[in-house]
């Protein structure tokens, strides 16, 4: 029977160039281009030469909010995502209200701020109209 103290005594192996981690690859959901990473894309965010956002592994989508070109009533949210491209035409007050709610989850502090700095702004033109 061998002495498990005596493992303890050996010198631990050279390290080879298998004991290394292997490198990650990240493939760009948009361009296609494959490149290597130092992290997991799982656990990290990367933005591709293409302007594409990768976090934690997952392709995020392309949002710019324009004015509509002929209706100042609308903006047009513009939306691509690997090969989609959708143009959303959005009420103003129906936007705002698309954009409260995601603040609403993301960050209820500054929801809450924008609600009542919105709520004295309101009184403030209430009283102004007397
Ligand atoms: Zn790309």
């Amino acid at each position: 029977m061998t002495d498990p103290c005596a493992l303890l005594d050996e010198p631990p192996p050279a390290a080879r160039d298998t004991d290394r981690p292997a490198p990650f690859r990240l493939r760009c959901e948009r361009c296609g281009e494959e490149t290597e990473v130092p992290d997991d894309p799982a656990e990290s965010s990367y933005r591709c030469d293409c302007g594409a956002a990768t976090v934690y592994g997952v392709e995020m989508p392309r949002v710019a909010n324009v004015p509509h070109p002929e209706d100042r009533r609308f903006v047009v949210a513009k939306i691509s995502h690997s090969k989609l491209e959708v143009d959303l035409a959005l009420e103003r007050e129906y936007a705002a209200g698309l954009a409260l709610d995601l603040l609403s989850v993301t960050n209820p502090l500054a929801y809450d701020l924008v609600r009542a700095v919105t709520a004295v702004l309101a009184k403030r033109a209430v009283e102004e109209k007397r």
